[in-house]
């Protein structure tokens, strides 16, 4: 079996250093839509500034280089055991290039293992095998800030007046995002599943983050309120860093999973501006990344 080790290395400075073009395009939009020397205008023009300066200089984006979360789908014939070990080394590699702040902390002790390897969660690494020749691996890391406004509602939801449909799901997404107003590094972007128990629901909220920007749900459904809740919570005015202004939401991406009956949940996963996510693919012994 191949070593992707230095591959995934590369994979890791990417995504930390350098932000996607979607993401990018997007941060510079949202610049004409705020008024000229507005904290807002300024707040973005900043960010973009960092983004330049980050690339250039392949340093972190951001000084919290968040939870790495790891999504592998590998063909048949490969070892996940291997592959798991390839990436902490590269994990590891990356913390002591320092592309990669130390991060992972033991939650009882508070040690922090200082190479951000920690029990079989840290780093995050799912897997799944898939049809055809081409290995993928996708990489986001998830800021800390942004993870503690994530949210999960059980409807129905009598506070909030939301029921178990689409006006329900609206209604829990915007107060999600009222809620993290002033945190979470805002312009966020929302990863939002319904439906799943509590643990799928989390982990889908958080794939829907690997949709670039452009890429609408193929559920027509969604599609429409991914576009609708964008624009509604630009509306409630909390703004690039809560600053206020017309940029709150970049994007909305939105999944949905079968449920049980009983259960109805709707996982909100808030990315901040910082959305650090990369993918690489083999294929016929080249690597490539997007
Ligand atoms: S929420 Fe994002 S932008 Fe804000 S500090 Fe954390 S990683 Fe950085």
């Amino acid at each position: 079996m191949q070593d992707l080790t230095s591959e995934i290395l590369e994979l890791v400075r990417l995504t930390s250093t350098d932000l996607p073009p979607d993401v990018e395009a997007a941060l510079r939009e949202a610049t004409q839509a705020e008024e000229p020397g507005s904290a807002a205008r300024n707040a973005l023009d900043t960010i973009l500034m960092n983004v330049e300066l980050s690339r250039r200089n392949s340093t972190p984006i951001c000084q919290d280089t968040g939870t790495p979360i790891f999504f592998v789908r590998y063909p048949e014939g490969w070892s996940t055991r291997q592959l798991r070990a390839q990436i902490e080394n590269a994990v590891a590699e990356a913390t002591r290039k320092a592309y990669l702040r130390p991060n992972a902390v033991d939650s009882l002790s508070g040690k922090n293992s200082g190479n951000n390897l920690g029990d079989d969660h840290f780093p995050t690494v799912h897997f799944e095998e898939v049809e055809g020749e081409a290995l993928t691996i996708e990489l986001i890391l998830k800021g800390g800030g942004c993870e503690n406004v994530g949210a999960q509602y059980s409807l129905p939801n009598a506070a909030l007046g939301a029921g178990r449909d689409l006006a329900g799901v609206r209604k829990v997404v915007l107060d999600a995002v009222h809620k993290a107003q002033g945190q979470g590094c805002a312009p966020g972007i929302l990863g939002v599943a319904v439906g799943g128990d509590r643990g799928t629901s989390y982990l889908a909220s958080k794939e829907a983050l690997l949709r670039r920007l452009d890429q609408p749900s193929d559920d027509p459904e969604l599609a429409e309120l991914e576009q609708r809740l964008t624009q509604e919570a630009n509306q409630l005015e909390i703004g690039p860093m809560g600053f206020g202004g017309k940029t709150t939401v970049l994007a909305t991406k939105m999944t949905s999973l079968h449920r049980l009956p009983a259960s109805f949940f709707v996982t909100i996963s808030y990315m901040c501006w910082a959305y650090r996510r990369r993918k690489m693919t083999l294929r016929n012994g080249q690597v490539s990344y997007e």
